[in-house]
């Protein structure tokens, strides 16, 4: 019984947390890739061109599948490296450019940031992909 209301409650809590924490990570993600693509590549701020939007939904497809959500850290504090040789050459370039700017671009989405980048996840080893 235990069992069954324990499933009930927390799965979806769970889940409602992990949805949040990963649209989180998109927003932030997108706001730096806009900023990097402005400065770059003479985009407007609002949209970004084809290479960096190759980019960008790569990393949403890194999140979709990321197995540490909801206590997810941000990317640049995960104990695994999920991005490939060249994509995190790529996100890596973003930040370094995007990062600074955020705190005054986005500063409430900067501070989440900052929030999240103190979580911790548990039982690294433990844990699967699913
Ligand atoms: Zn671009």
């Amino acid at each position: 019984m235990m069992r069954i209301l324990t499933r009930a409650v927390y799965y979806p809590m769970a889940d409602r947390a992990g949805q949040r924490r990963i649209g989180r990570e998109k927003a932030t993600i997108r706001a730096m890739v806009r900023i990097y693509c402005h400065g770059h590549h003479g985009t407007r701020g609002t949209e970004v061109c084809a290479d960096c939007a190759e980019f960008l939904e790569y990393a949403y497809r890194r999140l979709d599948r990321c197995r540490w959500i909801p206590e997810k850290p941000t990317c640049g504090h995960c104990p695994v490296h999920c991005y490939g040789r060249e994509m995190r050459a790529r996100a890596v370039e973003v930040m370094r450019y995007a990062g600074p700017r955020m705190a005054w671009r986005h500063p409430l989405m900067a501070l989440w940031h900052m929030v999240d980048g103190f979580r911790k996840v548990e039982n690294q080893r433990a844990r699967k992909r699913p």
